[in-house]
């Protein structure tokens, strides 16, 4: 809604100005993993102390703001550290954006030495190392949950980055884009190699998103969804903490139209339980049978291996098979076992 009302901020500012809180800096943390959260430190000059403020705007109701603002008093060795902190630190205001990144902004304002602001996305900057001690300290009073932002932050100094953004949209051209820039070599060399022996199995686009089975020691379920014209989401269950080999051959599947549907099964029995957590649709995606099991996907992208037949019954019937009918032959043969 479009409005000449106050913004949050100010309602929140309001709020605390009535609290004799002055602000010293701020942190939010705007649409960072899809949390809105905003960071006070503020001081109090009639107490002589500095208090931490969070308040979750995703969940803030305006009216009542009373109920929604979180106030932690802080000890005066930390925040004498903290300030310490920030006297010293004198780079001039900035903006690094990253515009790879979708959401995932902080913006950090201080009124410190007069007003600076320093906004980026993700990851902190390492010549902005000097908020290092400033936003570690400030996070040791908020929910330890919220660590997990901190963590994420520092990303470039733990040299974990690669780890936070495999997980998210990159901007990636699924069919053009130059894949060297976000695949490490080991994993286009090794991906080449699963792609070029036939063991993407399966490969099917659903909507806006490519799900593959890719055969390795044990079958790896991929799953490549077009977030928007620009961005991708890759995901393996291998859990590499980069985009794997298993993603690159499947990619390499899409690039050459290697498609190859999944068989589709309909559960029959009447034990809800057993599938309760797969009920979204009344067909499942199989890639079908090993070791005694038939093989389902759930639709939250879980590989769940279920036997297919209850007391000589059978527990699914195939509504898509592939050209040879093998998974209902191969139903049926269990069948008579
Ligand atoms: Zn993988």
């Amino acid at each position: 809604m479009f409005n000449n009302k106050k913004s949050v901020f100010d309602k929140i500012n309001d709020f605390l100005v009535k609290k004799n809180h002055e602000l010293v800096m701020s942190i939010y943390l705007a649409n960072y993993n899809g949390n809105n959260i905003y960071i006070r430190l503020d001081y109090v000059p009639k107490l002589s102390v500095y208090k931490v403020v969070w308040v979750d705007l995703n969940f803030l109701n305006v009216k009542h703001i009373e109920d929604y603002i979180n106030i932690q008093m802080m000890t005066k060795y930390i925040s004498n550290k903290i300030i310490e902190k920030l006297s010293t630190f004198e780079c001039e205001s900035g903006f690094k954006l990253n515009e790879d990144i979708i959401g995932d902004r902080v913006e950090i304002l201080t009124y410190f030495n007069g007003n600076k602001e320093y906004v980026f996305d993700r990851f902190l900057p390492l010549e902005w190392e000097g908020l290092i001690d400033p936003l570690a300290l400030i996070f040791s009073y908020l929910p330890r949950g919220m660590e997990v932002f901190l963590n994420e932050i520092f990303g470039k100094f733990d040299g974990t980055e690669e780890s936070y953004n495999c997980i998210k949209p990159v901007k990636f051209n699924l069919l053009k884009g130059d894949s060297t820039k976000i695949f490490r070599p080991l994993s286009i060399e090794k991906g080449t190699d699963i792609f070029d022996k036939n063991k993407v199995s399966f490969l099917e686009k659903v909507d806006n998103r490519y799900l593959a089975i890719v055969e390795d020691r044990i079958p790896y379920l991929v799953v490549i969804e077009e977030v928007d014209k620009e961005h991708v989401l890759m995901w393996c269950n291998c859990k590499a903490n980069y985009f794997c080999k298993h993603i690159y051959a499947v990619l390499l599947a899409i690039r050459e139209k290697k498609f190859n549907n999944f068989y589709k099964v309909k559960f029959l029995g009447k034990d809800e339980t057993l599938l309760d957590k797969v009920t979204l649709r009344n067909f499942y995606f199989s890639f079908g049978i090993r070791n005694g099991k038939l093989y389902l996907l759930t639709p939250d992208g879980v590989i769940l291996p279920i036997s297919p037949v209850q007391n000589g019954k059978l527990l699914f019937e195939v509504i898509e098979d592939d050209d040879d009918c093998n998974l209902s032959s191969a139903l049926n043969e269990f069948k008579l076992k």
